[in-house]
């Protein structure tokens, strides 16, 4: 099974991705971690990266194509994989075709994940992530169960994101209004795209998209 999660930053993307993963195992890929991984190592495409990112814009079309090709192509993606933050422009999704085509693969669904903006500056700004395994939280949404200690690992080192700070924000989600909400078109064109309300609970938002992939929604 091949997924796309589609949405503004701080809809849940990232959130629901990893639930997938879990349930089905498929392989989560999100450009935006993997970039992240790119800018903390200092690899040439992460010097590219980091200050376009730290911008809030987005990074040139070629060298996100071609590091997604070489990731779709690992084993883990073997049963499928989850899309999460790619693609963000016409372009991208282009690629993604031709390279699905390419592999005989095909694509399952689009999941838009609908949430306004005025809740997303929220999302963002509470967002913090354990620096050991990963795992996601919110200050007020999802906190640790127990104060400073992660609730997957037992980590007591969290981070958050540089881009994550309103200024930011504003261009990030100008960047998904300009470049990347043409694609829900496209989709829809192609008959793939499915909606779900991004501003209902985590586990109701999960449900959701659980009936859109058993054919009940
Ligand atoms: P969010 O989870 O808030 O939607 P991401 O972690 O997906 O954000 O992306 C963080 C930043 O990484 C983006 O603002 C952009 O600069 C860059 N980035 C991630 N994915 C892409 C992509 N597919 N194309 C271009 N830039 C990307
Ligand atoms: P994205 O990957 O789309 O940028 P995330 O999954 O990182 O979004 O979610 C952004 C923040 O909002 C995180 O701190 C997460 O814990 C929280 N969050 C995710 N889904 C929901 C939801 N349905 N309701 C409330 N908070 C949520
Ligand atoms: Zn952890």
């Amino acid at each position: 099974m091949n997924l796309i999660l589609l949405g503004p930053p701080g809809a849940g993307k990232g959130t629901q991705a990893k639930r997938l993963e879990e349930r089905f195992g498929i392989a989560q890929i999100s450009t935006g971690d993997m970039l992240r991984a790119e800018v903390k190592s200092g690899s040439e495409i992460g010097l590219k990266a980091k200050a376009i990112m730290e911008r809030g814009e987005l990074v040139p079309d070629e060298v996100i194509t071609a590091m997604l090709a070489a990731r779709v192509s690992r084993p883990d993606c073997a049963k499928g994989f989850i899309l999460d933050g790619f693609p963000r422009t016409a372009p991208q999704a282009e690629a993604l075709d031709r390279m699905l085509a390419e592999k005989g693969l095909r694509l399952d669904h689009v999941i838009e994940l609908k949430v306004d903006d005025g809740a997303l500056v929220e999302r963002i700004a509470g967002r913090f992530t354990c620096a050991q395994c990963g795992a996601g939280y919110h200050d007020t949404f999802k906190p640790t169960a127990k104060p400073g200690l992660c609730d997957s690992c037992g980590g007591t080192e969290f981070t958050r994101r540089a881009d994550d700070k309103a200024e930011t924000v504003a261009a990030r989600l100008e960047a998904y209004h300009r470049q990347t909400a043409p694609l829900l078109p496209y989709y829809e064109a192609q008959g793939k795209l499915s909606g779900v309300d991004g501003m209902a609970s985590m586990d109701e938002v999960a449900r959701q998209i659980g009936a859109i992939l058993s054919g009940k929604a």
